[in-house]
């Protein structure tokens, strides 16, 4: 029929042929989606917080139960998209900056743009070791 029924065609084509690519395929479709929702919830959120304030202004009834609830809700999410958006970047083999937020390979030891010194690549099943603190 239209056009997205043949991009959902293909894009069903590319995940059958892609053999063992297939998981990661579905692993970051799911993660993307899960991305895309999560962001939309931010934006309600911050709509709603926002709404709250005008309220506020407008009675001068300060509840900041209700403000701090809010913004406990957006640090939750935030956090959570993070977490999405580092599983979707390892995927990728890629890894964000902590100074400048630039995406790199994950093989790199420092930022290519501010030099920052980037975050260990994921360690494969590595067994924890304690840390000896000495007596
Ligand atoms: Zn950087």
């Amino acid at each position: 029929m239209g056009f997205m029924d043949n991009v959902i065609n293909t894009t069903k084509n590319v995940a059958q042929t892609a053999g063992k690519k297939t998981d990661e395929a579905i692993r970051t479709s799911k993660l993307k989606i899960k991305s895309g929702q999560l962001s939309n919830e931010i934006k309600n959120k911050y709509e709603k917080l926002g709404a709250l304030v005008y309220e506020m202004a407008k009675t001068n009834d300060k509840d900041t139960d209700a403000f701090d609830a809010i913004i406990a809700e957006i640090d939750d999410a935030n956090a959570e998209l993070a977490s999405i958006e580092k599983q979707l970047d390892d995927l990728k083999g890629k890894v964000a900056c902590p100074v400048c937020g630039v995406k790199t390979d994950n093989d790199n030891a420092f930022c290519p743009k501010c030099g920052a010194k980037l975050p260990e690549k994921p360690a494969e099943e590595e067994p924890v070791v304690e840390e000896d603190k000495g007596e």
